[in-house]
């Protein structure tokens, strides 16, 4: 497998190009890299380059490269924007980390009445890092915007256009796949909102009631909000990718 590396300057890069501190640590104590190993730079705005290590710098570190030829990758057909409320300490890193994998494009954490968490000083930085690590473990060219926190009226009163499929996680929601896969018919953004650790209360889920939103439940157990937004992401990400086969034309056909 060939292994990723954070190189953001890459648009402006010609042929050679030095990674330094953690990315150039990541490259040779983590990952055991030498001089002669071909590597994969990506700048996470869809941006990608084969590159060879050339020379290796002790100290301080630095890891020279000869950049091939870039690719530039269209964005996602469509945005996956999760709006959230934060779980508490680690478990924001880990559903960073995970939704990132499967595929968001936007997250936005969201204050709710009953929210516990919220962002800190120091979150959008650890955050960042996060992002870059999950984009290389799963070869993501385009890293997720990660933009300022807001409250629950300002994510309903978000001016929805057309091809904007709006889904909130809610136990007592829709479980039919039918009914997820027919709303998300030609999304060109979804948005899907999860709740805070103590739940919707009763006025925010009459608001939420009055919105173009389908209220959709991930099982009968009671997930926490970093299991809750990893499920709906999933189920999001491969009822699009499904619809999108099912979409194309049958090459096999006359
Ligand atoms: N005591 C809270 C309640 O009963 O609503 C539990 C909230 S849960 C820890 C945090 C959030 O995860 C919820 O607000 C909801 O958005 C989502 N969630 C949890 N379990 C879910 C399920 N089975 N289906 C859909 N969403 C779920």
């Amino acid at each position: 497998m060939t292994h990723w590396l954070y190189l953001p300057e890459l648009a402006s890069t010609g042929t050679a190009a030095v990674l330094v501190e953690t990315e150039a640590a990541h490259a040779v104590r983590a990952r055991r890299l030498r001089v002669g190993d071909v590597v994969c730079v990506f700048d996470g705005a869809g941006r990608t380059a084969a590159a060879r290590i050339s020379e290796v710098v002790k100290r301080p570190l630095e890891v020279h490269l000869t950049v091939e030829a870039q690719q530039h990758w269209a964005p996602p057909a469509a945005r996956i924007h999760l709006a959230s409320a934060l779980p508490k300490g680690d478990r924001q890193t880990t559903m960073l980390d995970m939704v990132t994998q499967l595929g968001i494009t936007d997250f936005t954490p969201v204050n709710f009445e009953r929210s516990i968490s919220r962002v800190s000083t120091g979150s959008q930085d650890r955050w960042r890092r996060v992002l870059i690590e999950s984009c290389k473990q799963s070869q993501r060219s385009w890293m997720p915007l990660v933009h300022s926190s807001m409250d629950l009226g300002d994510w309903i009163s978000d001016p929805t256009d057309d091809g904007v499929v709006n889904l909130v996680a809610h136990k007592e929601g829709e479980s039919r796949n039918t009914v997820i896969e027919e709303s998300l018919g030609g999304a060109k953004q979804v948005r899907l909102l999860v709740g805070p650790e103590g739940g919707f209360s009763e006025s925010e889920l009459a608001r939420l009631d009055h919105t173009q939103a389908t209220l959709v439940s991930l099982g009968e157990g009671v997930l926490r909000v970093e299991a809750a937004a990893v499920a709906l992401t999933a189920l999001v990400t491969r009822t699009l990718a499904d619809s999108r086969i099912r979409s194309q034309p049958d090459k096999g056909s006359a």
